[in-house]
């Protein structure tokens, strides 16, 4: 059965108009689920009891169930159980401007890089666009406390799932859905260079970051399998298209492998690389998964690294590292749960 919570407001409207009822009261129950949070359609008072029967019969309006939360300092990640007994991850990040999640996009992935968890398990499916929605919704209930930020980079490539991304992305955007603003939204992808075009059409001004990892296609190659389909010599342009059409900035993802990536020419070339684009890169200490043999780049490995891009003016952060003792790379508690 389909569920509520996978549904726009336009979506809402037509369903409505569909059955022959009004078209308002789309609106009203966007407000009952997003605003007052009700949890069965018997709280709702201003639809008629026919037309709630039938929407009873079209969809669902449970929830998904969470199976173990694991905490440790500003950081708590949650594991949820599907309908069908899947399992993903989504992790709340407490920082001084607010909540920050990161939510899950599909069971598994196909991409394959060969540093990630979630890379090392195929994909099952993508999820559906009110699984994404109910990751945000439920953890929102829990703290009781809003979520200001959403970042799509947990299980799963969100632009191998770009339908029910977008309508993940007009309802949590929607003032009367969670109103989270669209600059607050992030959404990562390896470099799906046909989504990467489609997604500068799209009108809301959510970010984009491209999880890059290597500064030429040798060493793309070797750990990004979608580099072998679009290799840095599409993927560039294809970014700076985006740029033109969108003018805005991009996030550029390199995680630091040691002695994979890491070298001081590798810096030099990722500076050149990137040097005419309006972005700034994100430094990743490498997470290190128990069943994957790549190792973390020193400390001062990763500052030399850092100064070099400094010094030919490239806007570089070392990202925050939250949730070392808890497996909070990408997809390593589902992996423990499932003890593959
Ligand atoms: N498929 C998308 C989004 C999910 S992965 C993408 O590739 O961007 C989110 C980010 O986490 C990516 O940059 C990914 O390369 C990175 N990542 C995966 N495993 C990691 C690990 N063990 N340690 C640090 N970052 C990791």
């Amino acid at each position: 059965m389909k569920n509520i919570y996978g549904l726009t407001l336009d979506d809402m409207e037509k369903y409505f108009l569909d059955i022959g009822s009004k078209k308002f009261h789309a609106l009203q129950l966007f407000s009952w689920l997003y605003e007052k949070r009700i949890e069965n359609y018997e709280q709702i008072t201003d639809i008629k009891k026919e037309v709630l029967e039938k929407i009873r019969n079209d969809y669902s309006i449970d929830r998904l169930k969470i199976v173990d939360i694991q905490e440790d300092v500003d950081v708590c990640k949650y594991l949820f159980e599907l309908f069908d007994g899947e399992h993903i991850e989504a992790v709340l990040m407490r920082h001084d401007y607010g909540n920050s999640v990161c939510i899950s996009s599909q069971v598994g992935c196909n991409m394959g890089c060969k540093f990630c968890e979630s890379g090392r398990r195929k994909k099952v499916r993508n999820l559906e666009t009110y699984e994404m929605v109910l990751q945000l919704l439920m953890i929102e209930e829990l703290l009781n406390e809003r979520i200001s930020h959403v970042v799509v980079m947990g299980i799963g490539e969100p632009f191998d799932n770009y339908d029910n991304l977008i309508k993940f992305f007009k309802i949590i955007n929607h003032p009367k859905g969670l109103a989270i603003g669209a600059r607050h939204i992030t959404v990562s992808t390896c470099g799906v260079v046909p989504k990467i075009l489609e997604f500068s059409e799209f009108p809301l001004q959510i970010n984009l970051a491209i999880s890059l990892h290597a500064p030429n296609n040798e060493i793309r190659n070797k750990i990004m399998p979608i580099n072998k389909a679009y290799p840095l010599d599409v993927l560039i342009p294809a970014i700076k298209k985006y740029l033109e059409k969108t003018n805005r900035r991009v996030t550029f993802e390199y995680i630091l492998l040691d002695g994979i990536n890491d070298s001081e020419q590798c810096a030099l070339e990722l500076a050149k690389l990137v040097s005419n684009i309006n972005c700034y890169i994100n430094l990743i200490p490498y997470n290190e998964t128990n069943n994957l043999d790549f190792k973390r780049t020193k400390t001062i490995q990763i500052m030399r690294f850092y100064d070099i891009l400094k010094k030919n003016n490239i806007n570089v952060t070392i990202r925050r590292e939250f949730g070392g003792k808890i497996s909070a790379a990408c997809g390593q508690l589902r992996s423990k749960k499932e003890e593959l």
